[in-house]
Formats: C-alpha cells, sequence, structure tokens
C-alpha cells in the first residue's frame, strides 16, 4: 500500500485506474487493443485501485490478478444468463431477494471500488441503479413479517461503497428485528481497498456498536497476493 498510505479511502478510490487513457499509462497497449479495451469499459465499467494496480507483477498480463481486474476481449462472448441464479424471480422489492429461506439478500448499491471482470452481477454493477434497494422501511416490514428470516446479507455492488451514514441506517432497522440473529456484509475492501477498513474509525466504530446488538460478520470475496 505504498503509494497510497497517506490517502483517505476515498482519495484512494478517486485515483482509481478507470479508462484506457489511465491504463495506457502503465501497460503498454497496441491501437486496436485500446480500441476494443475502450469498447468494453463502455458496457462493463472499470475501476481498478491504486493498491490492487500495485499487486499486479510487472510485464504479468496473464497472471491472476491481471485477469480479475483488466477488461478483456473475451467479455463480448455472449455466452450464459444475465441473471445465473434467479435474481430477478426472487425478489420481493426492489433490491431485496428472499431465495433461501432463512436469508435476506439487499443489493445495497451497485458500485465497487474493484469492478471483477468475472462478477456474476455484471448486468447491474457500475450501471444505473435500477436494482438498488431504496425502500428500507418496507424491507424492514417484510423481514419481520418472515419469521423463517433470520438473517439479512447486505450485498451489492460492494456493501461498503456505501457511506457510513448508510450502513449505520441499514443496521438500526436491521438490529430492532427480533426475528434477526445476524448480519453480514459482502465486501471486496480488504483486499482492493484495505484503506476503508484500516482507517476508518468512524466504520469500525459503527461495526463494533451494532456488533454488541446482533452478531456482524464480514464476507469477504476476496482474492490478494500473500507477501
Ligand atoms: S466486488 Fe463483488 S459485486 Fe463488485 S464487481 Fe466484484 S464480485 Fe461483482
Amino acid at each position: 500500500m505504498e503509494q497510497t498510505r497517506n490517502l483517505t479511502w476515498k482519495e484512494a478510490l478517486d485515483q482509481s485506474y478507470r479508462s484506457v487513457e489511465d491504463i495506457s499509462k502503465v501497460i503498454r497497449l497496441t491501437e486496436t487493443e485500446k480500441t476494443k479495451m475502450a469498447e468494453i469499459i463502455k458496457k462493463y465499467p472499470m475501476c481498478v485501485t491504486p493498491y490492487y494496480f500495485s499487486l499486479i507483477y510487472a510485464d504479468e498480463t496473464d497472471g491472476p490478478i491481471f485477469r480479475m481486474a483488466i477488461p478483456d476481449v473475451n467479455e463480448f462472448s455472449e455466452g450464459g444468463e444475465p441473471d445465473t441464479s434467479g435474481e430477478y424471480q426472487n425478489t420481493v422489492i426492489t433490491g431485496m431477494q428472499h431465495k433461501y429461506k432463512q436469508t435476506a439478500l439487499i443489493l445495497s448499491t451497485d458500485r465497487c471500488a474493484m469492478y471483477c471482470r468475472h462478477c456474476f452481477r455484471k448486468r447491474m454493477v457500475g450501471g444505473d441503479g435500477n436494482e438498488v434497494a431504496k425502500f428500507l422501511p418496507a424491507m424492514a416490514e417484510y423481514i419481520k413479517s418472515h419469521k423463517e428470516i433470520n438473517n439479512v446479507l447486505i450485498s451489492g455492488g460492494d456493501a461498503f461503497m456505501n457511506e457510513n451514514a448508510i450502513i449505520e441506517k441499514y443496521l438500526k432497522y436491521l438490529v430492532s428485528l427480533k426475528n434477526i440473529d445476524f448480519i453480514r456484509f459482502g465486501t471486496r475492501m480488504p483486499v482492493v481497498l484495505p484503506q476503508r477498513i484500516t482507517d476508518d474509525h468512524e466504520l469500525l466504530s459503527i461495526l463494533e456498536k451494532y456488533g454488541k446488538q446482533k452478531k456482524i460478520y464480514i464476507i469477504t470475496n476476496s482474492t490478494t497476493r500473500a507477501s
């Protein structure tokens, strides 16, 4: 995290690689590759934080981190389904799914600090926000009236892309529900933008405060280098 050590998480995020111009400063691309990459980014946005980019070894254009973070022309192949696990079908309120009996899943944002090229929600991440949860009181009512639900997974996108005030608002509602035993957050921040966890004392205080009322788990979809 050498080059971003003194930045806040928002400042580090602002310095992310998002365009062909950003990437071509550090990776040699032919004019054809630049054109193709621009087309892919238009459809499936790119965002690679400086920290995550620093984990790509020099000239390693076929390594795992490069492949996870940098657009590939194969993303244009149209095989498979845009909604691979029946998310539309299980949506009960905009942005909230009830697929598994005991779990309510909330798409709290469509933003991520790094857009994984393999994402199974590529149909919506970095998009227009149509699928993002908007009605927290209605979601809380639904959960309350479905006693079989004993946990909530706050996902996205990356749940920790939400402002702390939004995270706290979710927790405030959810800890008040008697049938909820635990709350999970889905995030890749620990590996793509560690400052979000290590340097944001406000976030840690919120988690600590509400963690005294219900169990809170952080689910990391994490791949990093051992170093
Ligand atoms: S962080 Fe999660 S939601 Fe975001 S692009 Fe990666 S896999 Fe998809």
